[in-house]
């Protein structure tokens, strides 16, 4: 094995979901404000990388398109194991959709070059469209499976894939190079020693910007997204702060009426 690549997103951390915000002019959301977290599948994923490379050697690289705030996180990958990380990181690239992202992920890849192997987490919990792992193996005309829950190898180096299904799970026989993403079925991410956390803070982090991945600009960001959000509606919860007057049974056949009128039976 050369190299395995794992992508790594920051996402909001849910403990401060209720802080999220969006900006009514980008209709994007407002990231900065609140903590960031590694995408929990992606920590399965750097999990599959890393056990991979313990079995058969090469290098684990972790990458991410996000802005440089995302350092910490890649630290976090480096302290379970992984060998280097690349950040691409670049105004021209803030407001990508899925595509956009792909696009920028499958010049990542290029640039690091000489992989056998890309791992992707099923999909984000922010974003949630799971699109990107098809879109970035379509890119580099890679074959993809996603739903991976189980992973083996035989002799000759082909991969025997799990893969859950509608009723069930299906193996496949792949060769490499393969784009992947992965369940939380397939692992447990281990645990990260002290010492992980130390010999992380002297592992590379490379910075990329566009000047190094060159991608015609016209095709990122936001005005090279082709997903376009129509509208926004935040939604607001308010009581109506009804009084019902009568006597008790009085008050439950008003009730009974509400429930009927609102429609919940
Ligand atoms: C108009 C528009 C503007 C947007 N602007 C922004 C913005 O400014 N900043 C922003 O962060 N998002 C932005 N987004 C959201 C962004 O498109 C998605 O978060 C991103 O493309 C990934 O989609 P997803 O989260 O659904 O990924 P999924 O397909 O659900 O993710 C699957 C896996 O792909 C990998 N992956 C996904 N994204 C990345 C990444 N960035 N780096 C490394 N690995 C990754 C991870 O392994 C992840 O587990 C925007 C979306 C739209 C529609």
């Amino acid at each position: 094995m050369k190299r395995i690549i794992v992508c790594v997103k920051p996402v909001p951390d849910p403990k401060h979901w209720g802080r999220v915000s969006m900006d009514p002019d980008t209709m994007t959301l407002r990231r900065e404000v609140i903590p960031s977290i590694v995408n929990p599948l992606d920590k399965h994923a750097i999990e599959a990388g890393l056990s991979v490379r313990d079995s058969f050697g090469g290098e684990v690289v972790l990458l991410s398109m996000a802005p440089p705030s995302a350092q910490p996180l890649l630290r976090e990958g480096l302290a379970m194991g992984a060998d280097r990380a690349v950040l691409l990181s670049d105004p021209v690239f803030a407001g990508s959709d899925t595509l956009a992202t792909s696009l920028i992920l499958a010049a990542g890849c290029r640039y690091i070059g000489d992989f056998d192997l890309i791992f992707l987490g099923n999909m984000s919990i922010d974003g949630s469209t799971a699109q990107v792992c098809s879109q970035l193996a379509e890119l580099l005309g890679l074959p993809n499976v996603m739903h991976v829950t189980g992973l083996s190898w035989t002799n000759e180096g082909k991969v025997i894939i799990t893969r859950k299904i509608e009723n069930g799970f299906s193996k496949l026989v792949g060769i490499p190079p393969l784009v992947l993403s992965v369940r939380k079925e397939l692992n447990k991410p281990r645990y990260v020693p002290f010492t992980g956390i130390l010999a992380a803070e002297s592992k590379e982090i490379r910075v990329l910007s566009n000047n190094d991945l060159k991608i015609d600009p016209s095709q990122i960001g936001l005005a090279g997204s082709p997903t376009k959000m129509a509208g926004l509606e935040i939604r607001r919860f308010e009581r109506k702060r009804e009084r019902l007057e009568g006597s008790p049974e009085e008050i439950v056949r008003k009730l009974m009426d509400k429930i009927y009128q609102i429609g919940v039976i």
